[in-house]
């Protein structure tokens, strides 16, 4: 495409909401033939709220709400967000935190009221040597073939209950997937969660759970990108996070939500202003179009 067409393109781009970085993006989205979509934040809203307390057996529930709680909010995760707030609000004021550490993609620890406390992923756990035991695995379990995602609570080396968090798949997401596959590509869905709530926030938008890479590490989201590239697809990524900036990077196209992180706006190609995904298949139009209208 001319120079000009590209300036067009690009100008008509920003009447859409997407912010394109330079002329030169629109030739990139080409070859474009899969897409890449973070769950948390890109998918769903990103805003989770505390659902289910499970305790086990001998544990007081306020204190395990405190405890998470107060810990949950030194990070700023989403599921850390919707656990901090809501231990506020069922327990009133949450302890100070001594120390602190978060441990990406896999939860936090740090020491509340003299107790070493560890909140996050059954991984996190089990890299202490603390098991979950039977009945919290259940309660575990069970909330994540509903779509809940299950945080562990430990601390003194025992596993003292399970917590649920619980987003909604934003109203256009579905729509937006749809769009993407009458353009011919296949979208995909990439997550650090769980392969439970994964599956079921892919089934709610039409993706098949064959297309589902749950339970990566923030670290190997990239990986997933370089495989698919590896096996000869064009990928564009579309994300939010701090842990998805080196995927948008390495993808052939990287689109990042405008609602998302300055990390994924600096790392993408692209940015979606609205953060609504039915403009990730626009802007694929868009360019599609730039650069068949003048050979
Ligand atoms: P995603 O890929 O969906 O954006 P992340 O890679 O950020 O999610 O996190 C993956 C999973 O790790 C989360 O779904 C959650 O189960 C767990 N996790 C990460 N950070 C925390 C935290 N601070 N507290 C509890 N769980 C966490
Ligand atoms: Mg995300």
């Amino acid at each position: 495409a001319t120079p000009t067409a590209l300036m067009v393109g690009t100008g008509r781009g920003a009447q859409l909401g997407i912010l394109i970085k330079g002329p030169e993006v629109l030739e990139s989205t080409r070859r474009v033939d899969t897409v890449v979509l973070d769950k948390t934040g890109t998918v769903t809203t990103g805003r989770m709220e505390l659902r289910d307390v499970f305790t086990a057996p001998g544990t007081d529930e306020a204190l395990l709400l405190r405890l998470a709680g107060a810990l949950e909010h030194a990070s700023e995760h989403p599921v850390a967000r919707a656990v901090a707030s809501g231990a506020a609000d069922r327990t009133g004021p949450l302890p100070e935190v001594e120390k602190f550490e978060n441990v990406a993609g896999l939860g936090v620890r740090g020491l509340v009221d003299g107790h070493e406390v560890l909140v996050g992923r059954e991984a996190l756990l089990a890299g202490a040597g603390v098991e979950l035991g039977p009945e919290l695995a259940g309660a575990k379990a069970a909330a994540e073939a509903e779509g809940r995602t299950a945080v562990a609570v430990a601390w003194g080396g025992s596993a003292r209950g399970v917590l649920t968090v619980a987003d909604a798949v934003k109203e256009t997401s579905a729509e937006a997937v749809a769009r993407l596959r009458e353009l011919g590509l296949t979208p995909v869905l990439l997550t650090g969660d769980n392969r439970a709530v994964a599956e079921s926030v892919a089934r709610a938008v039409g993706i098949g759970p064959e297309d589902v890479y749950a339970e990566v590490l923030p670290q190997d989201k990239v990986d997933v990108v370089k495989r698919l590239q590896a096996g000869g697809r064009s990928v564009a990524m579309v994300g939010d996070g701090v842990n998805d900036a080196a995927a948008l990077a390495t993808a052939d196209l990287g689109l990042a939500m405008g609602t998302g992180t300055d990390a994924a706006i600096e790392a993408g190609d692209l940015t979606l202003v609205r953060g609504d995904l039915r403009v990730a298949a626009d802007a694929i139009l868009l360019s599609r179009r730039t650069l068949g209208t003048i050979k």
